[in-house]
């Protein structure tokens, strides 16, 4: 399956300069969107993943449903100021823009395998703030996996010593 057809380009957004890789052509034809989570999930089957972590919106729609085809749980990343218990919180950069990124303290239990997905990793700041918070609750993040990797941004090289995978590179 191509999956790179069904992702559609937008110039100049959100930003001049910045080429948008917009996923939501792919995911509005159900049959591509279950084929691109059955191919993650094969990719990591033979992986000990205690639960999948992943940052809204986009981490959602990726994370979420792989967790599921996996049979493990889910755990949202969260703006701040959006999960109603007990947070940390740390600051990251996004390929535009800045914010803050939440976790709920007792969502990972110490010593579980964690595996943190995205729709995209471009810089990397995103995900690396995302293992930051699950090292902070004493996760360990076994790997990365993602949609779209954009590799002149040279996004890996942020994420220490972990497995990624991505199914389209730009
Ligand atoms: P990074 O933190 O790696 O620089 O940026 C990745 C984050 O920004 C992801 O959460 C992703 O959803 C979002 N993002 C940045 N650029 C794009 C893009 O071109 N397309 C999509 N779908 N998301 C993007």
């Amino acid at each position: 399956m191509n999956f790179k057809s069904y992702i559609r380009v937008i110039e100049d957004f959100p930003q001049p300069g910045i080429s948008f890789k917009d996923i939501t052509t792919l995911l509005q034809d159900g049959t591509v969107y279950k084929q691109v989570i059955q191919e993650l999930a094969r990719q990591l089957r033979d992986k000990e993943i205690d639960v999948i972590a992943g940052p809204e919106a986009r981490g959602f729609v990726i994370g979420a449903p792989l967790a599921v085809e996996l049979g493990i749980g889910f755990i949202p990343i969260r703006k701040s100021g959006k999960l109603p218990g007990e947070t940390i919180e740390a600051d990251y950069a996004l390929e535009y823009g800045k914010d803050k990124l939440a976790m709920h303290k007792d969502a990972i239990k110490p010593g579980q395998k964690v595996l943190i997905a995205d729709d995209l990793l471009a810089t990397g700041g995103t995900i690396a703030t995302s293992i930051n918070l699950v090292k902070q609750l004493g996760g360990e993040v076994v790997g990365a996996a993602f949609l779209i990797e954009l590799d002149e941004l040279n996004g890996r090289e942020k994420l220490g010593n972990i497995d990624i995978i991505s199914l389209v590179q730009y």
